[in-house]
Order: C-alpha cells, then sequence, then structure tokens
C-alpha cells in the first residue's frame, strides 16, 4: 500500500503552548493532544508519539501490535506522572493509523482527537469520541451540532495516562485507492463542521494542501485551541 501523507499544526490564537503532538513517518501515523498543568500537556503528547514509534514493530505489524504500543504509550505516561509532581494529572489524547500485514490500515484511538475517511467525496467519522457529550450523542440525547457549543464539550471520558490500564478501541479499514484519511485533533472538530472539513478535503488535492487548509479553517473559525491535522491519501492499496 502506497500513502502520501500531509500535516499541519498551529497553536492557534489563544493558547501559549502547542500541546498537540503528531507523528509522520514510513507506515505509522498519529497525533495525540495533552493534558494538564504547567508543561504536563507537551511531555504527555510527547512520549505518547514517542513510545508509539519505539513500540510499534517494523516486522510483522499487526492491529494488536498497534494497541499494545498504545499501551505502552499510556503505562509510560501514568508512571512518568506518579514520579514528577510537576507532572501530576498529564494525560493526552492519541489516534494512530498504521499499515499492517494484508494490506491494510489498521486504527487505535483513546480519547476525543478523530479519525475521519473521505470515500468517494463523502465524509465519514470513524471513530468514537471518548466524551461526555460523545456518549450524549451516541445515546440520541445531543446532536453533534449541540455538542460543539457544550459547556462541557472538554471532559474527556478515557485518556492515555490516568490509570494504569487502558482500554483502546481499534479496528482494520480496507480503503481502496483514492480515499483519504484525516487524523485531527479538537481544536479542528470542535470548531469546523463536518460539512466543511468534507470541502476542504474534496477541494485541495495535495494531502499538504489540504491539512494547511484545515488548519486555516479552524482559525477562521475562531478556535480556542490548539489545531493538528494529518491527511493520508491512499495511492494505491
Ligand atoms: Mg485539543
Amino acid at each position: 500500500m502506497r500513502i502520501r501523507a500531509g500535516a499541519a499544526s498551529d497553536i492557534g490564537p489563544v493558547r501559549s503552548n502547542n500541546e498537540d503532538t503528531l507523528l509522520v513517518s514510513d507506515g505509522l501515523w498519529a497525533v495525540a493532544d495533552g493534558v494538564g498543568g504547567h508543561r504536563g500537556g507537551d511531555v504527555a503528547s510527547a512520549m505518547a508519539i514517542r513510545v508509539l514509534r519505539e513500540r510499534f514493530p517494523t516486522s510483522e505489524p499487526s492491529k494488536r501490535s498497534l494497541v499494545a504500543a498504545v499501551q505502552a504509550a499510556n503505562r509510560g505516561i501514568f508512571d512518568a506522572a506518579a514520579e514528577d509532581e510537576n507532572l501530576l494529572g498529564m494525560g493526552t489524547t492519541l489516534v494512530a493509523v498504521a499499515v499492517v500485514d494484508g494490506g491494510q490500515l489498521a486504527y487505535a484511538n483513546v480519547g476525543d482527537s478523530r479519525i475521519y475517511v473521505l470515500e468517494d467525496g463523502a465524509l465519514r467519522q470513524v471513530t468514537a469520541d471518548h466524551s461526555l457529550v460523545g456518549e450524549l450523542v451516541r445515546g440520541g440525547r445531543l446532536t453533534a451540532a449541540e455538542a460543539r457549543r457544550h459547556p462541557r464539550r472538554n471532559v474527556v471520558t478515557r485518556s492515555l495516562g490516568f490509570e494504569p490500564q487502558v482500554a483502546v478501541d481499534s479496528d482494520t479499514l480496507a480503503p481502496a485507492a483514492g480515499d483519504r484519511l484525516l487524523l485531527c485533533s479538537d481544536g479542528l472538530s470542535d470548531y469546523v463542521e463536518d460539512d466543511a472539513i468534507e470541502a476542504a478535503l474534496v477541494r485541495y488535492d495535495q494531502p499538504d494542501a489540504a491539512a494547511a487548509a484545515l488548519v486555516e479553517l479552524a482559525i477562521a473559525g475562531e478556535t480556542l485551541d490548539n489545531v493538528t491535522v494529518v491527511v493520508l491519501d491512499v495511492a494505491d492499496a
């Protein structure tokens, strides 16, 4: 499988540091959105990406080994937070996509960062948000538009680093040539409607241009957060 990747990240107009970290490498891509006072958020998201990269195997990669790498990242952040009071309470979301055996892609998700897929010009969210509003939307008690404006939209119900073990959502995808995947932090998805994300992904051919356009949309949408996106084009499947 050949994948072309583009990425962009921006501190946004309000925050004083960028606590998002992204990974674009050969066969493995990810976005992590850190939380925690002082430097904790930066440390947690950077550690998640570093451990993911170190632990994900280069030979015989599988969905299972992707999940194991995410669990190792969780444990690493949890242990680091327990050893340093300046890092107490740090955590991070993580979405990751990897090429695995059998010509498929696997994904993993913890938290409220998102993976979308654009198939035949139509955008579909692949991941379920581990957030209070995500649970309310799945239960039919809130619409997606209401969730985007909800005062408690930032309450995450699952993250890396808060417990010694974490449940990781994962599955495989069988993309076709021409499909496009988007990994993003909530600095995009809380401030830009899915229709506008879809339109930008359809409009910009090059993945780097699409990624830059999405970050600009979030800033134009007055995002209060850091914004990070990775765009993956399936050149042949
Ligand atoms: Mg965020």
